[in-house]
């Protein structure tokens, strides 16, 4: 399991950008070397590490992509359907498309996703448990 880059940096996953910014410098503070005589630098790189990747939007947007197809793969969650692109529907939200789950509730998938191709994509229902595996 990868570093959880928020609990490093005591934000979280809904967290905004200026939110990240400040728990960073708050981090920075509290972990710098010279202030910290525990010798322990560990911290201290781990938030430097965190600030790279979750400082920039793009970065940020990958690593939560990551974390979340990890943690799908980790639960080894039942497959309702294996698609193409093409079995997807255009939905009301721009950018967004999206697959009606048995349970009434819909599997959306954001077009950018989509955009690298052979790749696998794991998508959690909405309301279950149920995901759909995407091949691009
Ligand atoms: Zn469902």
């Amino acid at each position: 399991m990868r570093l959880n880059y928020y609990k490093v940096l005591g934000c979280g996953e809904n967290s905004t950008q200026e939110e990240i910014k400040r728990a960073y410098h708050r981090r920075l503070l509290q972990f710098h070397p010279d202030k910290n005589d525990t010798g322990d630098i560990q911290e201290f790189h781990d938030v430097k590490e965190a600030w790279r990747i979750l400082g920039h939007p793009q970065s940020r947007k990958k690593y939560d992509a990551a974390c979340k197809q990890e943690q799908l793969e980790e639960e080894d969650c039942p497959v309702f359907a294996r698609l193409s692109p093409n079995d997807l529907e255009e939905s009301a939200l721009e950018g967004t498309l999206f697959y009606r789950c048995r349970c009434g509730e819909n599997y959306f998938v954001e077009r950018e996703t989509l955009r690298q191709k052979n790749t696998v994509l794991q998508v959690m229902c909405d309301g279950c448990t149920f995901i759909i595996v995407v091949e691009t």
